[in-house]
């Protein structure tokens, strides 16, 4: 249904959102629609209950797609992540009902300007100022989905001299307007700078986030100010792991989409009195890149059935993050080259992959972080 969905509605319209970097209002309706985004959410609280195996298929056949429809969809599944495996019972039935159905969609936001990769560099904080209120104050950066989502995933420090660092840090759920750069009465003081252009990606809004004194109650706290005070990190991580297998359906995703591309245009295209499909070059490059997305796709679904299973998960998760998004280069380029001079004008497809494809080698751990943590994962599970 996925598949169909990205074939007639996403594939014939992403060039026009892309070329305008609009948000793709009507496709979105659609998913509401289809019950996407609540794919992960469990039945009790409106959502379908499935599993992270299924999301992952559905997010390949979404990126397939286009790169930005699945994150629109992403930040989202990892908020729902957070307050399913962390949220209190009150926190869930606040927002879980209303996620399912997209009528409000989330955001995460670890990054800051001046940090990364070493998330517990952050600096922005928040202070109990006012009986049961904390104020939050900082900077956040590259928050996809920032504009238009209504709340917030927001780790801060509410620690900033905690050792080792990571036990100072908290996750608030922020609350805001959707839509809305300069929030107003109780939102006050969590403003969105205007969105920041990029490469590619386009569409989906990454934008900074401003807090100036904004205040927030303390039951804000993922889980509670008493389970969740100092949790901020651990809890981020976590998600962050589901969400390494939801970055590598994507590079599957884009994979598969520049494979598909190649096959056709190295089927139609011909030089020196054949098809280019029939030089052997072309036909070791197509086969290459069969390969990259057999592989990558086979990753991936292991890392999310171990998930599934209660198993452990972080070295595959790792390792399919790191695999799919240097396939999704890989292929990318590889069906770019093929395209000749076609691959570089905007009237081909593989022009729009071909900008949105290096994302994934960023977001979520850039491929040198998931190389840290497989090398890491590795040696705590050989130890002799
Ligand atoms: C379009 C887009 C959307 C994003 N969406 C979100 C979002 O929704 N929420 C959010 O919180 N963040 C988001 N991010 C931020 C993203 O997670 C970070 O950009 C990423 O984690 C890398 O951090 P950095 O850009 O600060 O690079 P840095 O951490 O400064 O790294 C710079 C370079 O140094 C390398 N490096 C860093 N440390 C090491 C080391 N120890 N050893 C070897 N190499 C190292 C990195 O691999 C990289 O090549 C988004 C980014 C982009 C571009």
């Amino acid at each position: 249904m996925v598949r169909q969905f990205a074939d007639e509605q996403i594939i014939p319209n992403a060039e026009h959102y892309d070329h305008e970097d609009s948000f793709p209002e009507p496709i979105v309706e659609q998913m509401k629609e289809l019950g996407l985004f609540g794919v992960t959410i469990p039945e009790e609280y409106g959502g379908m209950g499935l599993d992270l195996t299924t999301y992952a298929m559905i997010v390949e056949e979404l990126s397939r797609g286009w790169i930005s429809i699945s994150g629109i969809v992403n930040t989202h599944f990892i908020g729902s992540y957070l307050l399913m495996k962390f949220g209190s019972e009150e926190q869930k039935q606040k927002y879980l009902p209303r996620m399912a159905t997209g009528e409000i969609r989330a955001a995460f936001s670890l990054s800051e300007p001046e940090c990364g990769s070493d998330v517990q560099a952050i600096k922005s904080t928040a202070k109990k100022v006012d009986g049961d209120l904390y104020e939050i104050n900082g900077q956040k950066m590259w928050v996809t989905n920032g504009l238009l989502s209504g709340v917030v995933f927001t780790l801060v420090k509410t620690d900033p001299s905690a050792e080792p660092k990571y036990k100072g840090m908290t996750c608030f759920i922020c609350e805001k307007q959707p839509g809305v750069n300069e929030n107003t009465g109780e939102y006050r003081g969590f403003d969105v700078p205007p969105k920041i252009k990029k490469l590619g990606y386009k569409g989906v809004e990454s934008t900074e986030l401003v807090f100036d004194g904004y205040r927030t109650p303390a039951d804000s706290i993922l889980g509670g100010e008493t389970a969740g005070l100092g949790q901020g990190f651990v809890q981020m991580m976590d998600a962050l792991e589901v969400g390494r297998v939801n970055v590598a359906a994507r590079g599957v995703g884009i994979a598969q989409r520049a494979l598909e591309l190649a096959l056709r245009y190295s089927q139609q295209r011909k030089t020196f009195g054949r098809e280019i499909a029939q030089h052997q070059a072309i036909q070791f490059k197509l086969a290459d890149m069969a390969t990259q997305v057999d592989a990558a796709r086979l990753l991936t679904i292991r890392a999310a059935r171990l998930k599934d299973a209660g198993e452990r998960s972080d070295l595959e998760a790792g390792m399919a993050k790191l695999f799919a998004s240097e396939a999704g280069r890989l292929c990318v380029e590889e069906s770019f080259r093929i395209h000749g001079g076609y691959g570089y004008s905007k009237e081909y497809e593989i022009e729009r992959l071909y900008r949105d494809a290096p994302l994934l080698l960023i977001g979520e751990g850039t491929s040198e972080i998931q190389r840290m943590v497989i090398g890491r994962k590795l040696l705590e599970r050989n130890k002799i």
